[in-house]
C-alpha cells in the first residue's frame, strides 16, 4: 500500500495507522439500522461517513469486505430497558406485523442510501436469519461459564471478565456502572452490568417473533446479533467495526465481552465511531420536533446529495449541527461546483504527472484521519490550477469514487431536467391559452377536457384573479 491510512481508534484512544490482519484486505463490520421507522438524517450521517471510510480503503487499494446487520428483531438488552421494544412499537403504530414493518423500513433505508450514494455493504444480514447462530453462541458462552440462567432469561456474566469497560477511562467507568438501570432494575441480574443474551420472560411479553431454544421459547437480546453476524461472514479476526458514538456503550462494549469470551482471543482491532448530528434542539429524534428524513429534505426541494456534501465538509469526530441555512449555502456551493466541472472540455489529453500529483494529495487528505473537508479543498484547488480541462475532469471523476457527489454527472442531469421543465412550461402555457379561448367561446366541455388532460399529466390549474396559474401536482 502506498498510502497509509490512519484514523481514530476508540479502543486505544489514538489516531493509529491501519494495519489489517491480512495484508491488502480489510474486514469491516457496520451496525445496521433498527428498522422500525425511517432513518433520520443523523443515522444517515453515520452511514455516509462509514461509506467514506470503506471507499477510502478501496481507493488506496484495499480489498474490502463489509458486512452489515439489520436489526429486525427486538432492540432489548436487559429487562431494565424502559420504553417499549422499538420493533413492536413500530408494528403497533402502523397496525402491521413486525416482519411487515421490518421489510418496509429496510427497503426505505436502502432507498435513502441510494439517494445519498451510499454503497450497499457486500453482505447485509437481517438478525431474524441467524437465530440458530445466536443460540449456538449462547450455548458456548454458558458452557464456558460466561453466561447464566436467571428468571427465565440467559444473562452474560460481566464479573467473569478481567476488563469489561474496555472503551472507557477510570472516571468514566465509575459513572457507567449501572447507567442503564437508573429507572428500572432487573432483579434477575447478578451484576449491574450483566446483559441479556436470550429472553424467555420479559415485561414485553407480547413479542410477535419468538423461537424455540434450549431455554424455552423466546428471542435474542440486541448485542448478540452483531457478534454472530460479523463472525459468520468475517471470521474470528475482524479489522474495523463501525457505528455511531452512542453505540460505544453498552452495545459495542457488550459485543466485545461476548465475542472475545466466545472465541478466546482478541476479536477486532479498530473501532471507528461517528459523532452525532444534532438539530437546534439538541439530539436528533424520531419522535420529537421535526423528524428530519431524506424525503423531508426532498420535499423542501433539496437534492439529497447536497446533504452528503454537507456531511463531508465536516469531520466525522466532531458533532455536527444541522440547519437549513447551512444546507442552503451548501446547495449553492454544490451547484457552482458541478457547473464548473460540467462545463469542462473533456476531449484533450490528460497530464499524467498532474493527475498523479493531485490523486496523491487527495488520498493523503483522506488518509489523515479521513479529513474529508481537506479532500474537498484539494478538489477546489485542483479545479483552480492551470491544468488541462480533461485532466481536471478525469481527476473529478477519480475523486468521486470516494466522495460520491455525482461530480461529473450532476450538471448534465440538471440541464436535461431544466430542458424538460422549459419544454413542459411552453406546452402547459399553450394549453392554458387554448382553454381560455374555449371558455370565452363558451365551449366549457373543451375547457374541462384541457384541464383534465393536464391533470392526468400531473399539472394542476388554478383560476385566480390574476389569471390561470399552474403547478405540478
Ligand atoms: P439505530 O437505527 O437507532 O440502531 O441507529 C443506526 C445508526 O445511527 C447507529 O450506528 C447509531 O449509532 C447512529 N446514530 C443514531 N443517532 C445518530 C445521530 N443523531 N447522528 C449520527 N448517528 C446517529
Ligand atoms: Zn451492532
Amino acid at each position: 500500500m502506498e498510502n497509509k491510512l490512519s484514523f481514530y481508534n476508540t479502543l486505544t484512544k489514538k489516531v493509529e495507522q491501519f494495519i489489517p490482519n491480512i495484508d491488502g484486505k480489510a474486514a469491516m463490520y457496520t451496525c445496521g439500522p433498527t428498522v422500525y421507522h425511517y432513518a433520520h438524517i443523523g443515522n444517515l450521517r453515520c452511514y455516509i461517513m462509514e461509506d467514506l471510510l470503506e471507499k477510502t480503503l478501496r481507493y488506496i487499494g484495499y480489498d474490502v469486505k463489509r458486512v452489515m446487520n439489520i436489526t429486525d428483531v427486538g432492540h432489548l438488552s436487559s429487562d431494565a430497558d424502559t420504553g417499549e421494544d422499538k420493533m413492536l412499537k413500530g408494528a403497533k403504530r402502523e397496525h402491521k406485523t413486525v416482519l411487515e414493518i421490518a421489510r418496509f423500513y429496510t427497503d426505505a433505508f436502502f432507498e435513502d442510501c441510494r439517494k445519498l450514494n451510499i454503497k450497499t455493504p457486500d453482505v447485509v444480514e437481517p438478525a431474524t436469519n441467524c437465530i440458530t447462530e445466536f443460540i449456538h453462541m449462547i450455548e458456548v458462552l454458558i458452557e464456558k461459564g460466561y453466561a447464566y440462567k436467571s428468571g427465565g432469561n440467559i444473562y452474560f456474566d460481566t464479573s467473569r471478565l478481567q476488563e469489561y469497560y474496555v472503551f472507557s477511562s477510570q472516571s468514566e467507568k465509575e459513572l457507567l456502572v449501572g447507567v442503564r438501570d437508573d429507572v428500572d432494575v432487573d432483579e434477575n441480574k447478578k451484576n449491574k452490568s450483566d446483559f441479556v443474551l436470550w429472553f424467555t420472560k420479559s415485561k414485553f411479553a407480547d413479542q410477535e417473533l419468538k423461537w424455540e431454544s434450549p431455554w424455552g421459547i423466546g428471542y435474542p437480546g440486541w448485542h448478540i446479533e452483531c457478534s454472530c453476524i460479523s463472525m459468520k461472514h468475517l471470521g474470528e479476526y475482524m479489522d474495523i467495526h463501525c457505528g455511531g458514538v452512542d453505540n460505544i456503550f453498552p452495545h459495542h462494549t457488550n459485543e466485545i465481552a461476548q465475542s472475545e469470551s466466545y472465541i478466546g482471543h482478541k476479536w477486532c482491532n479498530y473501532w471507528f465511531h461517528v459523532h452525532h448530528l444534532n438539530d437546534i434542539t439538541g439530539k436528533m429524534s424520531k419522535s420529537k420536533g421535526d423528524f428530519l428524513t431524506v424525503s423531508l429534505l426532498e420535499s423542501k426541494g433539496y437534492n439529497p446529495v447536497v446533504y452528503r456534501f454537507f456531511c463531508l465538509q465536516s469531520h466525522y469526530r466532531k458533532p455536527l449541527e444541522f440547519s437549513y441555512e447551512v444546507l442552503d449555502n451548501m446547495s449553492a456551493a454544490y451547484d457552482k461546483l458541478i457547473k464548473k466541472i460540467g462545463m469542462l472540455d473533456k476531449t484533450g489529453a490528460i497530464d499524467s504527472d498532474k493527475f498523479a500529483l493531485y490523486k496523491e494529495k487527495f488520498a493523503s487528505a483522506l488518509c489523515d484521519d479521513l479529513n474529508s473537508s481537506m479532500a474537498i479543498t484539494v478538489l477546489y484547488d485542483m479545479l483552480k490550477d492551470d491544468i488541462s480541462d480533461s485532466t481536471k475532469y478525469a481527476l473529478a471523476e477519480s475523486f468521486d469514487e470516494v466522495l460520491s457527489l455525482d461530480l461529473t454527472t450532476a450538471y448534465a442531469a440538471k440541464e436535461a431536467e431544466n430542458a424538460i421543465d422549459s419544454e413542459l412550461e411552453s406546452y402547459v402555457l399553450a394549453r392554458i391559452e387554448e382553454r381560455t379561448a374555449a371558455k370565452k367561446a363558451k365551449d366549457f366541455a373543451k375547457a374541462d377536457a384541457i384541464r383534465n388532460e393536464l391533470l392526468e399529466k400531473g399539472i394542476v390549474l388554478e383560476d385566480t384573479r390574476e389569471g390561470v396559474k399552474w403547478k405540478k401536482a
